[in-house]
C-alpha cells in the first residue's frame, strides 16, 4: 500500500513546512508507505522536516531532459539531490494543460528511472471517453506508450496511478466497482506485456476525489494498492484517515 498526497499549486514555503509537520505528527507510526508531493520550491525544506519520519517526499513533475538550456525545467537528478523518492509523471493536469504528450511522458519516465526515482505514472480517461465506452482502450494506449521498450525490471520500479479525469478535483469518485474493473484491466495488460509476477509486483493506485469517507471501500478492492490524493492531502486529519483505511485494507 502506498498513499501519496499531491499538493498541486498550493502552499508557500511556510505553509508547506507547517503542513508537512502536521502530516507527520497526525500519521505517526504506520506500516503503509506514505508520500507527499509539495511544489518544487518547498521540496528541500519539506524533506528536512520529514527526515526520520514515515513520510517520504515526491515531486509533481520532472523534466524530460537531463541538463542544459531548458529554462524553468527541474531534472530528475536535481529532485534526487533534494531528497525526492517519488515523482508524478503524466498527471492529467499536465497532459491537458501543459502539453505533456505520451511521448513526453515516456521520456520523463526514462529520466526518473535513470535517476533512481520511483515514478508514479498517471493514466486515465475523460468523461466523454468513458461515456463512449472507450475507457480501457484509452488507458491501454497510455500504457503502451509509457512502457514501450522497457524491461520487466524497469517496469517493476514504476507505480501506476489510475486517475479518471472526470473524478479529479470534482468531488465525483469512481465507484469501487469501476475502480476495481479498471485496475484489473491494467493488471491484465501488464501480465500480457510482461508476465504475471511482474504485474503482481507493480502497485496500482486509485486517484480521483478519494477522501476519508470513501477510502476504505476503494482500498478494499483486490487490485487497488493505494491512493493518489489531491484535495484531501491538504487536510492532515483527512489524509491520516486515508492512511488508517489503507492499514485496515
Ligand atoms: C490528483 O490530483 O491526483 C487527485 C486525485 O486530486 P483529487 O483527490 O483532488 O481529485
Amino acid at each position: 500500500m502506498l498513499i501519496a498526497g499531491n499538493w498541486k499549486l498550493n502552499t508557500d514555503l511556510g505553509e508547506a513546512i507547517a503542513l508537512a509537520r502536521a502530516v507527520a505528527e497526525t500519521i505517526g507510526e504506520t506500516g503503509v508507505d506514505v508520500a507527499v508531493c509539495p511544489p518544487f520550491a518547498a521540496l528541500d525544506a519539506v524533506f528536512g522536516v520529514l527526515r526520520g519520519s514515515r513520510v517520504r517526499v515526491g515531486a509533481q513533475d520532472v523534466s524530460a531532459e537531463d541538463e542544459g538550456a531548458f529554462t524553468g525545467d527541474v531534472s530528475a537528478r536535481m529532485l534526487r539531490s533534494v531528497g525526492c523518492a517519488y515523482v508524478l509523471v503524466g498527471h492529467s493536469e499536465r497532459r491537458s494543460a501543459r502539453g505533456d504528450t505520451d511521448e513526453v511522458v515516456a521520456r520523463k519516465l526514462t529520466r526518473a528511472l535513470g535517476a533512481g526515482l520511483t515514478p508514479v505514472l498517471c493514466v486515465g480517461e475523460t468523461l466523454d471517453q468513458r461515456r463512449s465506452g472507450a475507457e480501457v482502450v484509452v488507458v491501454e494506449a497510455q500504457l503502451d506508450a509509457a512502457f514501450a521498450g522497457r524491461s520487466a525490471e524497469d517496469a517493476r520500479a514504476i507505480v501506476v496511478a489510475y486517475e479518471p479525469v472526470w473524478a479529479i478535483g470534482t468531488g465525483e469518485t469512481a465507484t469501487s466497482e469501476q475502480a476495481q474493473a479498471m485496475h484489473a484491466a491494467i493488471r491484465a495488460w501488464l501480465a500480457r506485456r510482461f508476465d504475471a509476477g511482474t504485474a503482481r509486483g507493480i502497485s496500482l493506485l486509485y486517484g480521483g476525489s478519494m477522501n476519508a469517507a470513501n477510502a476504505a471501500s476503494l482500498l478494499a478492492q483486490p487490485d487497488v494498492d493505494g491512493g493518489l490524493i489531491g484535495g484531501a492531502s491538504l487536510k492532515p486529519d483527512a489524509f491520516a484517515a486515508i492512511v488508517r483505511a489503507a492499514e485496515a485494507a
